[in-house]
C-alpha cells in the first residue's frame, strides 16, 4: 500500500490495473462536476459497472479519500499512458458548468495532497504549460496534464484549469520552504507545527494564543508578541519561544522580520472581533494593542 497519510476516508475501487506500469512523475487534477462528498464518490467508483475511479478525491469540506492505491493505475483520465504515470485527483465542486469552482478548503487540502505526493514520489517540482502538445508530450519538464487533453471533456472545469499555474507555484513553494511555526494555546496547549503558509491555532473556538515559536533552517527569523500585561517583548529569533505560557495571559499580536537577505515575510493574524487581518509585511505590527482582544491564530509564508 501507498498513500498519503491525508486521507481521511477509504474506500478501494475495483476498478483499477494493479500494479502501475510506470513510475509516478505526473499528477492528473479533475473535477467531480457536482458537490460530491468523498463518501459518495467512493461508493461511486467501488461499483465495477461505473468503470472508473481516481487515485484520491477531496470534497468540498477538504476532506480527502483514497480509492486506488498509488502503486496501481487508476481509470480516470481517458488515457492509460496518462494514469499509469500519473496519481489522478478528483476535486468536488461547490459550483455549476462551466467554471466548475472549488471551494478554498478543498483547494488547501488539494495544494497539500500534491506537495505530499510529490515528496513521497521524488517529484522535485510541479510543471504547467498552456501549451496542450508541451503537456501531453512531458516537454519541458511539464508534468501537469488535464483530462480536456485526452476526451471531449470540461475536466477540469475552467476554474481549476486557471488555477493549474498557481496550484504548481504554491506546491513548489511549499516543498522548498522548511518555515515552520506553531502555537500555544488556551486549552490544548502546544499545538502541532504548521508548515508555510498553514494556519497555526483554531478560530472559532475563542480560545487566546498564548506563545508563538518559529523555526527554519534556511532563513533567519526575528519576531515578537505583544501580550496582556507584558506589552511589546523582546525579538526572539529561529526557534525561541515568544510569549509567556501557564499564566492565562493572550497574545494581542506579533510580528515578524526575515534577517536572510532578497527574503520577504508575510502574515497575519485572526484577531477576536475582528477575524483576519490583512497581510502585514517584514516586521509590521500585526493585531491590536490595548483593545484587549486575544490573537487566535497566524499565517505565515515568504512572498
Ligand atoms: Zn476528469
Amino acid at each position: 500500500m501507498g498513500y498519503s497519510s491525508l486521507v481521511s476516508y477509504i474506500n478501494l475501487s475495483p476498478n483499477r490495473t494493479s500494479p502501475r506500469n510506470n513510475k509516478i512523475d505526473t499528477i492528473t487534477i479533475h473535477c467531480m462536476a457536482g458537490n460530491l462528498s468523498i463518501e459518495t464518490c467512493g461508493r461511486l467508483f467501488a461499483n465495477y459497472n461505473t468503470q472508473a475511479s481516481s487515485n484520491y478525491g477531496i470534497s468540498s469540506d477538504g476532506r480527502i479519500g483514497l480509492y486506488v492505491d498509488e502503486n496501481n493505475r487508476s481509470w480516470c483520465t481517458s488515457s492509460p499512458f496518462n494514469d499509469n504515470r500519473a496519481i489522478t485527483i478528483e476535486v468536488a465542486n461547490d459550483g455549476g458548468a462551466p467554471d466548475w469552482h472549488v471551494s478554498d478548503k478543498a483547494l488547501q487540502s488539494l495544494t497539500k495532497l500534491c506537495v505530499d505526493i510529490c515528496k513521497r514520489n521524488a517529484i522535485k517540482k510541479l510543471v504547467w504549460s498552456t501549451d496542450k502538445y508541451t503537456r501531453m508530450n512531458h516537454l519541458d519538464g511539464c508534468n501537469m496534464t488535464v483530462h480536456r487533453d485526452y476526451a471531449n471533456k470540461a475536466c477540469p472545469g475552467d476554474y481549476l484549469y486557471r488555477l493549474q499555474q498557481q496550484i504548481a507555484n504554491d506546491v513548489n513553494k511549499a516543498m522548498n520552504s522548511d518555515l515552520r511555526y506553531r502555537v500555544h494555546q488556551q486549552t490544548y496547549g502546544w499545538l502541532p507545527w504548521v508548515y508555510e503558509g498553514e494556519c497555526a491555532g483554531y478560530t472559532g473556538r475563542s480560545k487566546r494564543a498564548e506563545s508563538i515559536i518559529l523555526e527554519s533552517t534556511k532563513v533567519g527569523l526575528m519576531y515578537m508578541v505583544h501580550q496582556q500585561t507584558y506589552g511589546d517583548s523582546q525579538w526572539f529569533t529561529n526557534g525561541q519561544q515568544a510569549g509567556v505560557t501557564g499564566q492565562s495571559k493572550r497574545l494581542e499580536g506579533f510580528a515578524v522580520k526575515c534577517t536572510t537577505k532578497g527574503k520577504r515575510i508575510r502574515y497575519k493574524g485572526h484577531i477576536q472581533g475582528i477575524g483576519w487581518t490583512d497581510w502585514c509585511y517584514d516586521g509590521e505590527f500585526c493585531g491590536t494593542r490595548g483593545q484587549s482582544r486575544r490573537l487566535e491564530a497566524i499565517i505565515i509564508e515568504f512572498c
